[in-house]
């Protein structure tokens, strides 16, 4: 009776989240983050426990035999939407009706051999060695592919390892005691229906939990990127700045404004879209030039930002020189035009950025050093200068270094 019940819940949970499952997958365009896959696997659980329910105690019959088909194809299911969820695009229908067909045959086939308590018997051993499977990449996945999921992860393979564990003693108790360790009313399958209805009601929320997780970290990358060349915005490069300076070995940085010469004429010329070809091109030239750490950033429209982070005067010029050279020395790829294009930029570079707060300070500084740059003739590298304050005293590493054209 207690078993009865457990089933019956465990029923009302399965579908519940299966309709769940379902209904976030519908709002999540594209991408569903294996949650239609999820869905289905609930769907199938649950009614491979409906049959359970329904089907009572006649083991040899038909029901029998999708019932065992329904309870291997479900984790499969969850399988497959997990790496779904992980970003590889695998196919569902036809492994799951492969797996389906392949193992209604075999449990034909061993219920004609040898009977109908091998058949139970081989189902408990398959769901042992899948669900040991399942626990083992869930492990290794927290240390490789999912790290930022690590204790989820963790979690999860914990838990499957215990239904891996209860299969095995399954397949054990069947091979020792017939279909009589089939029994509803014995403890041994009260402790399992018991934990099954415990995981069907923990991994559902906890695979939304995982969604959830991935959901607003996709949101914070938005608001913190340019959609033309996923580079920092100017929010996201407020948000690094703060991160870097609260570390205590942080140094003063240093700031360079990369502005593009006579991009408009660019625009003018060859249109709106190869324009946009630009800017992603000099995106790519400002990540291949700086070093890793630095932070880069478009503020605005053919307006760049570097913060060299971790060095001195000299190593700000130079990155600045290699940035001006770089652009220089590239044709724009992928414009489909005869003649390759190219562009210059000019630089203004200044120093003694020590936190988000004197951001705006610098940002001036440098942008009065590239303005003086285009009036010098563009494609150059020009030094900040220092700002005297209100008593006289120089603030900032500045003096005047106009680097080459
Ligand atoms: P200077 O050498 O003095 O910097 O001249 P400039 O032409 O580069 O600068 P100006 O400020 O006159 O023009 C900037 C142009 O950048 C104007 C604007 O239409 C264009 N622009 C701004 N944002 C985008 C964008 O996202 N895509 C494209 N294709 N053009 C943009
Ligand atoms: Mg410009
Ligand atoms: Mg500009």
């Amino acid at each position: 009776m207690v078993t009865t019940v457990v089933i019956g819940m465990l029923c009302v949970h399965l579908f519940c989240f299966c309709l769940m499952f379902f209904l976030i997958s519908t709002r999540l365009n594209g991408k569903k983050m294996g949650m239609e896959v999820f869905a289905a696997g609930n769907l199938m659980l649950g009614l491979a426990y409906l049959l359970q329910l329904f089907g009572g105690t006649r083991h040899e019959e038909l029901s029998s035999i999708v019932n065992h088909t329904l309870t291997l194809c479900a984790p499969v299911a969850y399988l497959l939407g997990a790496m779904r969820f992980f970003d590889r695009p695998v196919a569902v229908l036809r492994p799951l009706l492969t797996v389906a067909v392949g193992y209604s045959l075999a449990q034909l086939l061993v219920q004609w051999l040898i009977g109908v308590e091998a058949r139970h018997a081989m189902l408990s051993a398959a769901c042992a060695l899948l669900f040991s499977g399942m626990a083992l990449i869930a492990f290794h996945g927290g240390r490789s592919f999912a790290r930022d999921l690590r204790i989820e992860m963790w979690f999860f393979s914990l838990l499957i390892a215990g239904i891996c564990v209860l299969n095995a003693v399954k397949f054990a108790m069947i091979l020792d005691q017939g279909l009589a360790a089939l029994d509803l009313g014995s403890n041994f399958q009260k402790v399992f229906y018991l934990y099954m209805s415990f995981l069907a009601t923990v991994l559902p929320p906890s695979a939304v939990w995982l969604v959830l997780r991935r959901l607003t970290d996709r949101l914070h990358a938005l608001a913190a990127h340019d959609p033309l060349t996923r580079l920092l915005n100017r929010r996201g490069l407020m948000d690094r700045l703060a991160q870097h300076f609260l570390a205590r070995q942080a140094t003063p940085a240093y700031l360079l404004i990369v502005d593009i010469d006579h991009f408009k004429r660019i625009n003018d010329v060859y249109g709106h879209k190869i324009g946009d070809l630009v800017l992603r091109h000099i995106a790519s030239v400002l990540r291949s030039t700086s070093r890793q750490g630095d932070l880069i950033c478009r503020q605005g429209g053919e307006e760049f930002v570097v913060i060299a982070l971790y060095t001195d005067r000299d190593g700000a010029l130079q990155l600045a020189e290699r940035i001006r050279q770089g652009i220089e020395d590239s044709n724009v790829p992928g414009t489909g035009l005869a003649q390759p294009i190219r562009c210059t930029a000019t630089i203004g570079v200044a120093g003694d950025l020590n936190g988000e707060h004197s951001l705006d300070h610098c940002l001036q500084q440098a942008d009065s050093a590239l303005y003086r740059g285009k009036a010098a003739g563009r494609n150059r590298v020009e030094w900040a200068e220092p700002v005297r304050e209100e008593q006289g005293s120089v603030s900032g590493q500045c003096g005047r270094q106009t680097g080459s054209a």
